[in-house]
């Protein structure tokens, strides 16, 4: 890890400021193996890894072959009551539109589906884009944000939670789809590990270090460029509008978590997995579930656990004690708790985990009146309120809790 240093002294230096607290350094250089952390709020501003756009193509190609079999093969599969039932992605998601509710499948759809193909489609975008001279400027945006949606790791991890659960009514065999669908999630994994979106931006679209005194540079959240805005008021590298502040993020960020913190009452009271055993009908909450699982397995009723109970919770209180202390300019711990968002914000998409174990669940254990699991109105409030955690952190314009640390005087308007 290398600390950067702020130097005025330098007039050729790169000049970066920091997307999360605004604060202004110059650039060291970056070795493969090391990353660039920011001094004031150690947010990582360089990563030195970077793969090649040949590379990163090569295993875009190799995704967009595995993919019809790991999507639509057997992954597991059970003997149930004298008959073969094998449990595919595709499968689960159609169970739960058929059975469930359309938009929560289209949640595990979309996860599952559509970011790692959008992923793969935006690769080759900017490999022939790039020969052919369009514009890459949406797809490098995208990209971005496109990161912690590709949720294949997690479902893996849901394949083995939703076969030991299955284990109690039947014996478990793995599918041929499996190995394709652990290649996939290991591929995209490294995939997004390697691919440096800053690089990329930098090699499509160099941008001239401006000559004019540091303290007027201002830097865009959307591609961190660090410059002036162009006579159109636009950041020069990705077209976004440069602004002092992200205009009404308080506003949203706030619409976003309420809503969340809403929805999770519903989520947590009501039913998320209902159960059909010879004619009775059980049904299970979020806790009751983890607590049944804990009875047999304790390491996989804590992942779940925590991927269900105990980060959307923890991430809830920390947006909500963050968003107080803008208004409240409270600046007691403020590290501690940005380095806490840090923490729930990169493992809150693991909170996926149970709707993706109930869907795996729903295709498998599927015998009409005399075995079936089916999804609980639940499912549907507990995935959209960790959507919009999701989307409140990315709101969340967190230099104003800098600016509101620096000056006692939260200034949040553009
Ligand atoms: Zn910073
Ligand atoms: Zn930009």
């Amino acid at each position: 890890m290398k600390i950067l240093t702020i130097s005025h002294a330098l007039p050729q230096a790169r000049y970066q400021r920091c997307p999360q607290c605004d604060t202004l350094f110059s650039l060291p250089d970056v070795k493969s193996n090391e990353s660039a952390h920011c001094p004031r709020c150690n947010a990582r501003i360089l990563n030195g890894r970077d793969w090649s756009m040949t590379r990163l193509t090569a295993m875009a190609v190799t995704m967009l072959l595995l993919m019809p079999f790991a999507f639509s093969e057997s992954l597991v599969s059970i003997r149930l009551l004298g008959t073969n039932i094998s449990a595919t992605l595709i499968g689960g998601i159609y169970q739960m539109a058929q059975q469930g509710n359309v938009i929560t499948a289209s949640m595990v759809a979309f996860c599952t589906i559509g970011a790692p193909a959008t992923l793969v489609a935006s690769i080759a975008y900017l490999y022939f884009g790039k020969r052919l001279g369009m514009n890459l400027r949406p797809v490098l945006l995208m990209l971005e944000r496109l990161k912690e949606w590709v949720m294949l790791d997690i479902y893996l991890v849901g394949i083995a939670v939703a076969s030991i659960k299955v284990q109690d009514y039947a014996s478990i065999t793995p599918g041929p789809g499996l190995v394709a669908f652990i290649s996939l999630a290991v591929l995209s994994l490294v995939t997004l590990i390697h691919m440096n979106i800053e690089q990329l931006w930098h090699r499509f679209y160099p941008q001239p270090q401006p000559q004019i005194s540091p303290d007027r540079l201002r830097v865009c959240l959307s591609c961190h460029h660090t410059g002036l805005p162009d006579e159109r008021g636009r950041c020069p590298r990705c077209h976004t509008p440069l602004r002092h502040r992200r205009r009404f993020s308080l506003q949203k960020s706030w619409a976003a978590l309420i809503a969340a913190i809403v929805l999770l009452i519903p989520a947590n009271l009501l039913p998320i997995s209902v159960i059909y055993l010879n004619g009775a009908r059980k049904e299970d909450t979020i806790l009751s579930g983890i607590l049944s699982l804990g009875s047999g397995n304790v390491p996989v009723a804590a992942v779940v656990f925590i991927a269900s109970i105990l980060v959307p919770f923890t991430k809830v209180i920390v947006l909500l004690t963050l968003l107080i202390s803008i208004h409240f300019n409270c600046e007691q711990g403020l590290k501690t708790r940005i380095r806490l968002l840090r923490v729930v914000t990169w493992v809150g998409r693991w909170s996926m985990l149970d709707l993706f174990v109930i869907s795996l669940t729903m295709s498998l254990v599927n015998r009409d009146q005399l075995l079936a699991f089916t999804m609980g109105p639940a499912a549907f409030y507990f995935g959209s309120s960790v959507i919009l955690t999701i989307l409140a952190v990315e709101w969340l314009d967190s230099r104003l809790l800098w600016d509101a640390h620096a000056t006692g005087n939260a200034d949040y308007t553009d």
